[in-house]
């Protein structure tokens, strides 16, 4: 056969021949004609086969998701969908698709057992999309900044941010984790190369389900030498504003497609607005929440929260006590950490977790004693204050969390193409 187009390319095509291939998306008929949705990665397009084109009795046979090669004429029709519709003049299937196991409506569990027939759905596709676009942008916008990409290891001896979450590995006669983040090793990193960033797997043994925790996920990853809030704080709101904005310049389709409302998205360029731990417990007390202060946000705080904002907003300086040892003590209050968690509007909540880096050994030692950890397994880690410590500041950023929102989307498995979660491994 010919050069094979996309369907995306039909509507240059107009009134000419052209050559397909895909997947039978839809297919439905009656006597002496056949109506095959055609799928490609780029879109669908209604093909007509007719008794007496080349192929025909193969058209009739093949069921949905049969995969096929097309020869036709692009005929303009204002009542399909797309605009366009192919008369087919020959027709090759490449491959005869059994029952497709998935109808319509069916229940997520069901999605998630088909969840490698489930992928090749437009839903998935369009989101798949989103994600790859989302990871390009996040790489040009380091690598535009000069930072240095940078891989850590996924097998570590010690914990970062807290134990209760750490899935444990056989590690030749040792124990050893799966990272939760990269954070330790980028803070030796800097020395180096002071802007660094990384996009990897983080795992994390949420045992609780919820709808926006998955046992293994992407973490964009930045620390950065000589900074403080001031400049962490001002990197994740660009971040987030350049992401937001590449995805509506390229991914506008995708996004109509998935029903999402982008007015919202629109809106999001800096600043973003800054309220502290303290100032966010007023504000859950006044909306009438009983919450005692001193605790973690959980979804249900951080969503009355969403509610006071229409952009991407900031939370910062929690308490010292419920947050990782490695942030810096505020100078001007003990009890209160240097750090801010960056929250998605709409009721979607954390999607950034950052914060300046503790420099004082001493500061260190006692949060990682207190920890109830062993100070020997970080001593590599200490070394970083010893040789030439300078002010330092980072963050992560759930690449899942970000999609989630960006998308509209009311799970996060279907972020990314093979969730982890409590009680599904497989597929
Ligand atoms: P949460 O309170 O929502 O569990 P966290 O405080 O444990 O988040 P951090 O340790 O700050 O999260 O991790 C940095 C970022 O990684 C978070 O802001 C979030 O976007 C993302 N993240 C954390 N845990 C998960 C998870 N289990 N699944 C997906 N993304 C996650
Ligand atoms: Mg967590």
């Amino acid at each position: 056969m010919s050069e094979f187009k996309q369907v995306a390319d039909i509507p240059g095509f107009a009134g000419k021949d052209i050559a397909l291939r895909g997947w039978i998306h839809r297919t439905r008929g009656s006597k002496g004609i056949r109506f095959l949705v055609l799928r490609d990665s780029s879109g669908v397009v209604q093909c007509v086969v007719k008794e007496g084109a080349k192929g025909f009795e193969d058209a009739v046979k093949a069921l949905m998701e049969s995969s096929v090669e097309l020869k036709g004429v692009v005929r303009e029709d204002k009542r399909a969908p797309t605009g366009f519709e192919v008369d087919v003049t020959e027709l090759k299937v490449v491959g005869f698709a059994e029952n497709f196991p998935i109808r319509k409506d069916q229940s997520p569990e069901l999605l998630l057992d088909q969840r490698h027939l489930w992928v090749r759905s437009r839903k998935l596709t369009d989101v798949f999309k989103i994600r790859s676009e989302v990871f390009g942008a996040i790489h040009e916008f380091f690598r535009e900044r000069g930072f240095f990409e940078i891989q850590s290891p996924s097998l570590t001896k010690s914990a970062c941010e807290g134990g209760s979450t750490l899935f444990e590995v056989k590690y030749f006669k040792e124990k050893a984790f799966l990272t939760q983040s990269w954070q330790l090793y980028a803070e030796a990193l800097i020395a180096g190369l002071e802007k660094i960033y990384c996009i990897a797997p983080s795992f994390r043994a949420e045992k609780s389900r919820t709808r926006r925790h998955l046992a293994e996920y992407w973490h964009a990853e930045a620390e950065v030498a000589w900074i403080g809030q001031e400049g962490t704080l001002k990197l994740q709101e660009e971040l987030i504003s350049f992401v937001v904005k590449k995805v509506l310049e390229k991914r506008g389709g995708e996004l109509k497609a998935l029903g999402r409302d982008v007015k919202i998205l629109e809106k999001v360029k800096p600043p973003f607005q800054r309220i502290t731990y303290k100032e966010a417990v007023d504000m859950l007390r006044k909306d009438g929440m009983d919450f005692k202060e001193g605790q973690d946000f959980g979804i249900d705080e951080e969503k009355v929260l969403t509610n006071h904002f229409d952009k991407p907003f900031f939370v910062t300086d929690f308490p010292k006590k419920i947050k990782a040892f490695y942030m810096k003590e505020s100078p001007d209050n003990p009890t209160t950490v240097l750090c801010d968690d960056c929250y998605a509007p709409e009721g979607y909540g954390e999607i950034i977790g950052g914060s300046v880096r503790e420099e004082s050994i001493d500061k260190l030692l006692e949060n990682i004693k207190k920890e109830g950890a062993d100070p020997k397994g970080y001593e590599w880690y200490l070394d970083t204050r010893k040789f030439g410590s300078v002010p330092h500041a980072g963050f992560g950023l759930g690449v899942e969390r970000l999609v989630m929102w960006i998308c509209g989307l009311d799970h996060i498995r279907d972020t990314i193409a093979f969730p982890r979660v409590m009680n599904r491994l497989y597929p």
